[in-house]
């Protein structure tokens, strides 16, 4: 029974789906650290994998955190 999203723009229909980019995108909490003067930024756990709401109206996309990632 797949859950029916509506667009919180349009109040179109939202169709399910993902984004293709180098990889699939991962949500993760960001540590910002300097080590020796240089900005270093971190993703640290727990990561959760991220699903797109795309809306067949407006084209608005609403991105999901969900599944979360290993351990
Ligand atoms: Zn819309």
């Amino acid at each position: 029974m797949p859950e029916q999203v509506v667009c919180s723009k349009c109040g179109g229909q939202m169709e399910r789906g993902g984004i293709r980019g180098d990889s699939s995108l991962i949500w993760g909490h960001v540590k910002e650290s300097s080590i020796f003067g240089v900005k270093a930024v971190q993703m640290v756990g727990p990561m959760y994998s991220v699903e797109a709401h795309r809306c067949e109206k407006c084209g608005y996309i609403e991105l999901y955190a969900i599944n979360q990632q290993g351990k």
